[in-house]
């Protein structure tokens, strides 16, 4: 049993980054294009082979388990670029009943007469064939997530953002399939998919309370294939604290420090008002720390209540 190395093949190091990994794929598809390339058989089959070789390495889940095999698979010192599995090794190391063609165990299938390991990437990764990434099922999108820190006032008053989205969408170059004619779409390097940046208007009503989420339904990416969905936009509202003012729902609360003596023989105090205003409050002789007033109506305003403000004497 042989195993390719796709490293060797995308020309990089197993410990690369996405971006180095990306960088090296879209060098190489370039250099043996079959466009770039016409009649050549060498660059075809090596085209073929990047593009088995990305479909794999180029995705986080496939390139965790393409690793965990090369783990434990050994290199072939006579066939550089090569590896091959060792059923003892794999039996020693936990993977019962690999000795054999046709045995169970999760490597079992390795081990029949004349396999490649494009064959197996079928059984593998639910693969099919060199293009199968890029053929299968469209995937149900992601949706985009991210928190939009605003201002307590602006969430009292209501606001505007213009936020940005990395959106994924569809290749118009070869809608979403990733071949045009037969051969990789350039545009999208077989991915089917393109990434855009796309600005977003939001208005956030008078009122919106911390941790409120809005979804912008269809303003996400798009899944890849045919009859594409596309996910939403869901953003999280984070409002700052404010130095004076607490909120809970529709009510204002606030504190205000008065002296002892000042509580003994009653006192008046200007209270600020969420609408910018100076309230006059009375404090009656005898008031004790910790009571809350109570300033009628100002508080938010929303369709079904009007609030109040409290101020608590400390
Ligand atoms: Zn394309």
């Amino acid at each position: 049993m042989r195993f390719k190395d796709y490293y060797k093949t995308l020309e990089i190091d197993e410990r690369a980054s996405r971006e180095e990994i990306k960088k090296s794929f879209r060098r190489l598809a370039k250099k043996y294009h079959p466009d770039a390339n016409p009649g050549n058989k060498t660059a075809e089959e090596c085209f073929k082979e990047i593009n088995e070789a990305y479909n794999v390495i180029g995705d986080e889940s496939k390139r965790a388990k393409y690793d965990q095999l090369r783990f434990y698979g050994r290199p072939d010192a006579n066939n550089n670029g090569w590896y091959s599995f060792d059923p003892d090794f794999l039996k020693n190391h936990g993977w019962p009943g690999t000795a054999g063609a046709g045995q169970q165990g999760p490597f079992g299938q390795f081990f029949g007469q004349g396999f490649a390991f494009s064959d197996i990437l079928r059984d593998l990764f639910g693969l099919n064939g060199m293009h199968a990434g890029f053929d299968m099922q469209p995937e149900a999108p992601r949706n985009i997530t991210g928190n939009l820190k605003i201002s307590f006032m602006e969430a009292i008053m209501g606001t505007e953002r213009v936020i940005s989205v990395r959106q994924k969408k569809n290749c118009p170059g070869c809608h979403g399939t990733g071949q045009n004619r037969q051969a990789l779409c350039m545009r999208c390097h077989g991915r089917g998919a393109i990434s855009t940046k796309k600005k977003i208007r939001i208005k956030l009503p008078a009122g919106i309370e911390n941790g409120h989420q809005l979804r912008l339904r269809g303003l996400g990416s798009e899944s890849t294939g045919l009859n594409a969905r596309a996910s939403d936009v869901i953003i999280t509202v984070q409002v700052e604290s404010h130095p004076y003012f607490r909120r809970t729902g529709v009510d204002i609360y606030c504190e205000a420090r008065v002296e002892d003596t000042n509580l003994q023989n009653g006192t008046r105090l200007r209270v600020p008002t969420l609408q910018g205003k100076q309230v006059e409050l009375n404090i009656p002789a005898g008031t004790k720390k910790g009571t809350l007033f109570r300033l009628k109506n100002y508080g938010l305003k929303s369709a079904a209540k009007q609030g109040d403000q409290f101020v608590k004497i400390v």
